[in-house]
């Protein structure tokens, strides 16, 4: 590193224009590695992302990944059966790991430098008996105070990761794997609980409706509002009848995804029936109409193919409704349902209303309602 201070303006400006360019390119890289970790719909995915294109796209020797089967979601996900018929040498669990990547990586901080210099248990404990990097970065996975694991990205260069460097960006990549894995921990078990729809990849209809009615004790617990929409292909059977059931299908997948993609992260949204989806999300009326609008407007930019690579358009009608809530939370259920039946009634304006439109009713049974 050159000391900023003592050089010229112009040769300083450069340098700095060169750093942020080379983050620029970095962070590029680092989205589509987190995109897909984001999306992954299953733990394979998941570490297929990590153990292959992460070394890929950053020209590295190896990635290993420590995770605490301890941990309450990683507990199915990491059991005995589970981890054999995974077959992953890359993916660790042993006790000893977790303790030396502790003693490593003090005050959660992440540890780089050499591996060949680590004792013993803690280098087999991550490289096992294959290679052992030149260089190493071992980046904490952590939520709050809770570690849940710790990744590790080798390289065949020595000075690739030496203690001192900035690590921020790989800090920051970090945090994206521990939230990816938490969601991926959580599909993977709504999986085994039933609760997903296989063809969209969403929460069920099962799932939502218990969803909808935490969020609505949620709701009246802080006082705060939700809403809900509910959204309709629009002549589906058309779509069916023109391009077949499995092109159907396809259309099906790819409105879902293209819904997932307009709401937060923390939102629910499942396939509801046919098709038809609904949409639960923290926010008031007024949020919810710019979701519905935003959902609307991106279904119909969808470039959806048939079998020849025509495009095939597609559009929604999009019911809305949302309350503010008080009163005993026991009346959670009922309210809930209350909420999604408006949203019906909605949608189905909007479909009377001549379809791809968006609708909340006139006489929105008030945005209060008092249990
Ligand atoms: P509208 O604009 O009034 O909503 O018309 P629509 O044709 O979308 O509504 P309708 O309820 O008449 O038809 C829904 C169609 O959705 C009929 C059904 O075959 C189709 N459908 C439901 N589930 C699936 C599925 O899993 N895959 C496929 N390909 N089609 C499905
Ligand atoms: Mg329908
Ligand atoms: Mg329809």
């Amino acid at each position: 590193m050159t000391n900023l201070a003592q050089t010229p303006l112009a040769e300083r400006l450069r340098s700095l224009v060169d750093t942020v360019q080379h983050n620029e390119r970095t962070l590029r890289r680092f989205q589509n590695v987190e995109l897909r970790l984001i999306g992954a719909q299953d733990f394979m995915s998941f570490l297929d992302t990590l153990f292959s294109r992460l070394p890929q796209e950053f020209s590295l020797s190896g990635v290993t990944l420590w995770l605490d089967d301890r941990a309450p979601i990683l507990l199915e996900l990491l059991e005995p059966a589970a981890l054999h018929a995974l077959g992953e040498p890359r993916l660790r669990t042993s006790r000893e790991g977790g303790l030396a990547a502790q003693g490593l990586c003090e005050d959660g901080e992440p540890w780089l430098g050499e591996p060949r210099e680590l004792d013993d248990t803690a280098r087999r404990a991550f490289f096992g008996d294959a290679g052992t990097p030149a260089s190493a970065i071992l980046l904490p996975l952590a939520a709050g105070n809770t570690v849940s694991g710790y990744l590790c990205l080798g390289s065949d260069d020595p000075a690739r990761f030496a203690p001192g460097m900035a690590t921020d960006i790989l800090e920051r990549f970090a945090s994206i794997v521990t939230a990816s894995l938490d969601n991926v921990a959580h599909r993977e078990r709504l999986k085994q609980l039933g609760m997903t729809d296989s063809l969209t990849g969403l929460a069920n209809r099962r799932y939502f409706d218990e969803r909808l009615r935490e969020e609505i004790m949620r709701a009246v617990r802080y006082g705060v509002p939700v809403a809900c929409l509910f959204i309709d292909i629009d002549s589906f059977k058309r779509i069916n009848d023109t391009y077949g059931h499995q092109t159907g299908d396809r259309a099906l997948a790819a409105v879902a995804a293209c819904v997932r993609q307009q709401v937060r992260l923390g939102d629910t949204v499942a396939r509801y029936g046919g098709e038809e989806f609904a949409a639960l999300l923290q926010g008031d009326r007024t949020d919810a109409l710019t979701v519905a609008e935003r959902v609307r407007q991106a279904v119909e930019r969808l470039d959806l193919q048939d079998d020849h690579g025509k495009r095939i358009a597609l559009t929604v009608s999009i019911g809305v409704a949302a309350r503010t809530v008080s009163g005993p939370p026991a009346e959670a259920a009922k309210l809930g349902m209350v909420m999604m039946e408006e949203a019906d009634r909605a949608m189905y304006q909007a479909k009377h209303n001549g379809r791809n439109r968006i609708e909340a009713l006139a006489k929105a049974e008030g945005n209060h309602a008092v249990l």
